[in-house]
């Protein structure tokens, strides 16, 4: 891949996806695919997102995992060792592709443009559509992967195994397997382009609080006359309005700029959105709600969901956005709230592809019924944000949970395959927001929230395995059974602002007050970041979420910190201070290790790697405002969110995942690198020389 595809030109919405289905994505695979042939041995994994062994061990030895444990007792169970840092975008594509993160190009969820220091989601590069005339689309959207190296499925179909691989996190965009067919994962996006921008209504919002959340919502009021109210839902961005934006910026720069094309900007600049109308009509106190969206009407009860409906946003008569809603009234008393789930693609015809093959989204959907198909499927952020609460959340989890399961035994009904992978995710999420009730000494955790919920994971946990049994009796006995996960769980009590540390100790030169606090909605839709940091001082910034990188001459554009020596000491400076930093509440260390680039990673993409990577302790994580480059005043804070569990940035050695399998392993310390290795040493297909990780069987 060539460094310039690398280098964002700034931030593409993917927002801008026309009607037309069909998007050019990287493909790994190189040459002819071999005819399909039986494999030597078939193999089925399935994945759990941040299954923790320390739980996982403890939840066995009270007999509430009969499954899982028999498994450990007849095959293996032993921690599996993550990546660095232990993140699912950076786990999972190391599973993929049996090599470390310099070999892949996945170092976080975020990348910085080395131009404009801006962050953006990694692991996907946007091109949005073009269109003539200002209405007809000439040129398709393009979604291209950053990630490198090749996944061992394109590798076992290259040699002509069949496989299935379903929602597996880093499969956005869908890549060709020969023989074989993919339903994506993280990180597709919902038809905003986000991880998940979920909509609420309400007649107890102010006028101060609609717009965009801090971590992802778009909230709005509702004005009732007469018991009807005239609201909107809002769509994607208008992809003819933002080319029509961009020509009248490059004007602007060009000094070319008229008076009516400078109204025109102001306009467009703030409503490109596409909505649909909604008419809500409810009586104060009368317990339910009725929707009226594109001419159909539903009627839902407090505490009631709706069904996934089908709602089309039109960008003109020929460019349609395909998307599916779920609303949900949370209280319909003397107030009214409603929330809606964030717009997933309609897998029956998305507007990019969403598998592959292309139909074998839509074909799945006319088996099992609609399915949601954005990547981030369970409702974190309305938890977080106090929209929805724990019941309404729980109860949606095992919504996800069951969409993706019924898709796995599906694909599993025809006996057609020997390669078998499929992930569930929600372990991760129930994990995240509950840790708080599992946790005394969480800020958040609450005594009476406990005793509802405090099983919460628990349970997630009780569901998996029940899977895992119900798996076994399906899958081929003489298959190769695993079951593995991509990093643990810790708490996180207490949020750390790396850049807040940078600043007081000069190695950020930070003018003016604290920050304006940060939105999602800023990072995907270019919001203002870093006012008041002074390049020309600054030698080091953090973004993401344990990423420190240095303000490098020659690869950052206004970079002062020279290759060679002053690099290494500037490596070495930063690690020995930051290593010995303590929270000045418990007096414990913040972090395990300070890990240096080149001592972690090797490979190609090393340029894009973060020049030091924090591994913090128990505890610890980054700071919410500190992910987005934001300048906070203290460095250690309270997390005090419902988003109380963590492992992104925790010390590799304290944050390995789950392996279990149904063979015994030689290995003592098998990591998620060995998986790739093992599976092509089963299949029977030739392991390539350049990975990273060593067969375990
Ligand atoms: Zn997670």
């Amino acid at each position: 891949m060539s460094s310039s595809s690398l280098r964002r030109p700034g931030l593409l919405a993917l927002a801008a996806l026309a009607a037309v289905p069909l998007v050019r994505c990287a493909s790994s695979s190189s040459g002819e695919a071999k005819p399909a042939r039986r494999a030597q041995q078939r193999v089925f994994i399935m994945g759990f997102d941040g299954m923790d062994p320390t739980l996982t061990r403890r939840f066995m030895d009270e007999g509430k995992l009969p499954n899982l444990k028999k498994l450990a007792e007849s095959g293996t169970f032993s921690t599996l060792g993550s990546t660095q840092p232990s993140e699912s975008p950076v786990a999972w594509a190391s599973f993929a592709t049996g090599v470390n993160p310099g070999k892949h190009n996945i170092f976080d969820f975020l990348v910085r443009d080395f131009q404009t220091y801006m962050p953006d989601l990694a692991g996907v590069k946007k091109e949005p559509p073009k269109f003539l005339w200002g209405w007809l689309p000439t040129q398709r959207p393009k979604v291209t992967s950053t990630r490198g190296g090749t996944s061992f499925w394109v590798h076992a179909g290259a040699d002509g195994v069949k496989s299935k691989i379903l929602t597996v996190p880093m499969t956005f965009p869908p890549e060709e397997v020969p023989h074989g067919e993919l339903l994506a994962g993280l990180p597709l996006p919902d038809i905003r382009g986000t991880i998940g921008t979920f909509s609420y209504w309400a007649t107890d919002l102010s006028s101060f609080e609609e717009g965009n959340t801090e971590m992802g919502g778009y909230l709005k009021r509702l004005l009732f006359d007469g018991g009807v109210a005239q609201t909107f839902i809002r769509g994607p961005e208008n992809p003819i309005l933002k080319q029509e934006e961009a020509e009248l910026r490059d004007r602007r720069r060009a000094g070319t700029l008229t008076e009516e094309d400078k109204q025109r900007l102001e306009e467009i600049a703030t409503s490109k959105d596409i909505t649909v109308p909604m008419t809500v009509k409810w009586n104060e106190g009368s317990g339910q709600a009725e929707l009226e969206i594109q001419g159909e009407t539903l009627t839902l009860k407090a505490g009631e969901w709706s069904p996934w409906v089908p709602v089309v946003f039109k960008a003109n008569f020929i460019v349609k956005f395909r998307t599916i809603a779920q609303f949900y009234v949370v209280r319909a008393d003397r107030e009214l709230q409603i929330y809606a789930q964030p717009l997933n693609l309609d897998p029956r015809n998305p507007p990019i592809p969403i598998s592959k093959p292309d139909d074998f989204s839509a074909r799945l959907a006319d088996q099992v019924g609609i399915y949601r198909t954005t990547g981030w499927a369970e409702p974190t952020w309305p938890l977080n944000e106090g929209r929805i609460d724990e019941a309404a959340f729980l109860a949606d989890c095992e919504r996800a949970f069951e969409d993706r399961e019924k898709i796995i035994f599906k694909s599993l009904e025809a006996d057609d395959w020997d390669l078998f992978v499929g992930v569930i995710e929600t372990t991760d999420r129930v994990s995240h927001m509950m840790f708080r009730l599992i946790d005394e000494k969480h800020p958040m955790y609450d005594a009476a929230l406990a005793a509802k919920y405090g099983d919460a994971i628990e349970k997630v946990y009780r569901r998996a395995d029940d899977l895992v049994g119900r798996l076994q009796a399906k899958v081929p006995k003489d298959s190769v059974f695993m079951v593995v996960s991509d990093h643990g769980f810790h708490s996180f009590r207490r949020g750390v602002n790396l850049n807040t540390w940078l600043v007081q100790n000069n190695y950020m030169v930070f003018e003016g007050q604290e920050g304006q606090r940060k939105t999602l909605a800023d990072l995907f839709g270019r919001g203002k970041f870093w006012e008041g940091v002074d390049w020309s001082r600054t030698h080091a910034y953090a973004v993401g979420l344990g990423q420190i990188y240095f303000n490098l001459r020659g690869r950052e554009s206004r970079g002062i910190v020279s290759a060679g020596a002053e690099y290494k000491l500037l490596q070495d400076k930063i690690a020995r201070e930051l290593v010995t930093l303590t929270d000045p509440d418990t007096g414990e260390r913040v972090f395990r290790d300070v890990y240096k680039r080149d001592d972690i990673y090797q490979g190609d993409y090393l340029q894009y790697a973060p020049d030091l990577q924090v591994g913090f302790n128990d505890g610890y994580r980054v700071g919410w405002q500190d992910t987005l480059g934001g300048v906070n005043r203290t460095i250690i804070e309270n997390n005090n969110r419902k988003w109380s569990g963590d492992h992104c940035a925790t010390a590799t050695e304290i944050s390995g995942g789950v392996f279990f399998s149904n063979r015994k392993i030689a290995a003592e310390a098998p990591h998620i690198m060995d998986i790739s290795p093992t599976v092509l040493k089963l299949l029977g297909v030739p392991i390539p020389q350049d990975l990273d990780g060593k067969p375990l069987m």
